[in-house]
């Protein structure tokens, strides 16, 4: 059987149920580990963002998760 990987801290996901235990974005598998930090990472300057722009915030996501995977670990620059 093929194993998931997250492709940030590698680890193996189990029992993968999309959008539950991992997350499918952009063509690459997060565990919900590495969701969360993103997202703990990102959420305070969205509250700085005004207007709110969910495409803003989508793009701003994406960029991180790739930033993210070429460190191998959760790491989030915001330039806003
Ligand atoms: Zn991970």
């Amino acid at each position: 059987m093929k194993t998931l990987n997250c492709d940030i801290c590698e680890a193996v996901l189990k029992a993968p149920i999309s959008g539950r235990t991992y997350f499918h974005l952009a063509h690459r598998d997060i565990c919900e580990s590495c969701r969360d930090k993103l997202d703990y990472l990102i959420k305070p300057v969205l509250r700085t963002k005004s207007p709110f722009s969910y495409d803003w915030y989508t793009k701003l996501f994406l960029e991180n998760i790739e930033k993210s995977i070429q460190k191998g670990k959760v790491e989030v620059k915001i330039v806003i």
